[in-house]
This record gives C-alpha cells, sequence and structure tokens, in this order.
C-alpha cells in the first residue's frame, strides 16, 4: 500500500509497504479515508522530535472505517466509520484514570501514531489499544466534519476545560493558526463576555474576522492594550497561548490580569523564562495544556449537533497520491493554507 515514510531527518517520501496486520489483541486495523498533515509532522521532518523513529509512515490526525478488530476490542466494529485519537493510551493506569491519557505510564502510550509506530498518511493503519484509541462518527457527521476530533480539537477542547471559563470572562487567545481557531471554537461554546485573538498574520487576521465576526481581533502591539479596555479588572480572565513564540509567553502573563489563570497550549522550541519579581502580586495561575485526548466523543456529539464546525479551516484537499505538493503548500504557507485534506481513495 501506498504510505508516506519518514526516511531521514528532512526526508519523507512515498514508501509502498505491505498493509499492516493486527499485532495484539487490543489492535484494530482502520481503512484511512480522509487525513490531515499537522505541524507536528514538519517538526518530525525537521528533527525536532528526537523520538521519531526514521522508517515510520507519518500521520496522526485521520478518519476512517474499522476494517478488523483483535478480540479484545469491544467498544467498536468492522464497517464503524471512526475518528482516530492521536493519543495512545491503556485506559488502565492512574493517569488514564485520572483523564491525564497523555501522560499514560504503559510504555507504547502517549504519541505513537506517526511518531513512534505507522502512522495515518496511507491507505491503512494499524491502531494499539483501539478501545481508547477510536470514537465512532455519529450518523450524519462527514469525514472532513470529523477530521480534527483527535488531535487539533482534542487539543482546544482540553486547554478549554482545564481554563475553567466563566460566562462574565475576558478570553484572551495568543495565536490563530489551527489550533488556536480549534481552540477559539471550544471557548465560544463556553459564552464568554468577550473573546480576543492576538495574531500578527493578516491573512489568518482576516479568516478569523471572516468567521467569527463577535470575536476581536487584534495584532500584538495592541493585545495588551486591548484586554484592559475589553475586560472589567484590568486585564484578560483567562489566557490561552497557543502559539509559542518567545513574544507570546511574555504576552500571555502581561495581558493577564490579577488571579488569572493562564493556559499554556504551546509547544516552544527553546526554554521560556517569567520576570517573576516584576509579576510578584499579579498572583497568576500558570498550568501548561498538552494534550489529554479523552474528551472525543463529547467533540464527536458537539460537532453533531452543529455547536463545532472546523471544516473552514480545511482550505486544501489533495489526493494520497499527491501528498508531496500538499506538504509543499503546507510547509511554505502558501496560497492561504490554513489546514490540508488528504482524500484516500
Ligand atoms: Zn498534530
Ligand atoms: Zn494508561
Amino acid at each position: 500500500m501506498f504510505t508516506y515514510t519518514y526516511v531521514a531527518p528532512g526526508k519523507f517520501v512515498p514508501v509502498e509497504k505491505p498493509k499492516p496486520t493486527l499485532l495484539e489483541d487490543q489492535d484494530a486495523i482502520v481503512r484511512v479515508t480522509l487525513a490531515s498533515i499537522c505541524t507536528s509532522d514538519l517538526h518530525i521532518k525537521h528533527g525536532s522530535v528526537p523520538r521519531a523513529v526514521p522508517g515510520i509512515t507519518v500521520g496522526h490526525e485521520m478518519v476512517g472505517v474499522v476494517e478488523q478488530v483483535g478480540p479484545a476490542v469491544t467498544a467498536v466494529r468492522p464497517g464503524d466509520r471512526v475518528t482516530v485519537n492521536v493519543e495512545t493510551f491503556c485506559g488502565k493506569c492512574f493517569f488514564c484514570q485520572h483523564g491525564f491519557v497523555n501522560n499514560c505510564t504503559d510504555p507504547n502510550g502517549g504519541w505513537a501514531l506517526g511518531c513512534r509506530i505507522d502512522g495515518g498518511q496511507a491507505e491503512y493503519v494499524r491502531v494499539p489499544y483501539a478501545n481508547q484509541g477510536l470514537n465512532r462518527i455519529p450518523h450524519g457527521v462527514s469525514d472532513r466534519q470529523a477530521l480534527f476530533v483527535g488531535d487539533l480539537l482534542a487539543t482546544g477542547f482540553w486547554a478549554t476545560r482545564i481554563s475553567k471559563i466563566d460566562p462574565q470572562d475576558t478570553v484572551l487567545i495568543l495565536g490563530a493558526g489551527p489550533t488556536g481557531i480549534c481552540t477559539l471554537l471550544c471557548v465560544l461554546l463556553q459564552g464568554p463576555r468577550q473573546v480576543i485573538v492576538c495574531e500578527k498574520d493578516p491573512l489568518r487576521q482576516q479568516f478569523v474576522r471572516q468567521h467569527y465576526p463577535q470575536v476581536l481581533v487584534v495584532g500584538p502591539e495592541q493585545v495588551v492594550q486591548a484586554c484592559r479596555q475589553h475586560s472589567s479588572h484590568g486585564g484578560a480572565d483567562r489566557v490561552l497561548e497557543v502559539a509559542g513564540s518567545d513574544e507570546t509567553f511574555q504576552l500571555a502573563w502581561q495581558c493577564a490580569r490579577p488571579n488569572a489563570i493562564v493556559t499554556v497550549v504551546a509547544l516552544y522550541d527553546r526554554d521560556q523564562v517569567l520576570p517573576l519579581p516584576r509579576m510578584y502580586g499579579k498572583n497568576l495561575i500558570f498550568q501548561t495544556g498538552g494534550v489529554d485526548g479523552c474528551d472525543c466523543d463529547e467533540i464527536l456529539q458537539l460537532i453533531a449537533q452543529q455547536k463545532i464546525d472546523a471544516t473552514p479551516l480545511i482550505t486544501h484537499t489533495y489526493p494520497l497520491s499527491q501528498i508531496e505538493e500538499a506538504y509543499a503548500l503546507f510547509e511554505n504557507r502558501q496560497d492561504g493554507v490554513i489546514k490540508v485534506a488528504i482524500a484516500v481513495p
């Protein structure tokens, strides 16, 4: 079968591989119907994910149809349309039981698909711990509607949940890339009084203004001022930092009001420093929020109820056979791209 495979740092190429087979009792084989390219795939390509194993098929955000299940799989059956979770988790350890599936202590747990084991930019994928790793797509929900459930929407949903947003709040989201917009969709569900999005890219600013007119969109130069003006207590009540730059990390605490919650979703490529003497007395709650993909069923229900629609993010669609062109477009941010879907015939 056709796969897109990480062969060496800087190099992904199409590789013909045999169709995967069941290896464990809890495995499922999924025929991929739609996949996406994620910024994390580019991190693998550029060598900034040391755990990534050369030779693996990349791709960790996809939907498909269950083809085959192992004897211990009870949650799905062959023929079910499913979303695939970016996280592999056992469901039994201390962290899984508490909903912190990102920290599953199983040696095969965590981000495995498309990183340590073959992923979904391929015709078929083997999903370990399929009872936890697959979620059935409700009737009436299309592949495009469900595509981001296992990764981007799971990230935004988790970040929103731990930020404990109140209807009286002014919420600031730093960054309007794909994760920022998925976070925005989940934040809007909480109905806060005011949402401010800070983004420097004019195309992304335009995208948010066009699709979410109720949101105030500002650039990094105006964001401190905007948070003061549009909140009741001198700054944002909740800050979700999704952008991941040195500048946005500093803006996160500067824009927050005293005693605010700051949730850091972003992944940085170097250490960040908090100027604690200057922040003294501000009494912020800082938390990091790496994805815990344990709310996928709830997200799918919200999509079915038309409360979440991430389809506008899919600006481009390519067939699997043209995945190299899709990567070139996504990597070079051409043609106003936000997300690329890869359709598998
Ligand atoms: Zn991803
Ligand atoms: Zn676990």
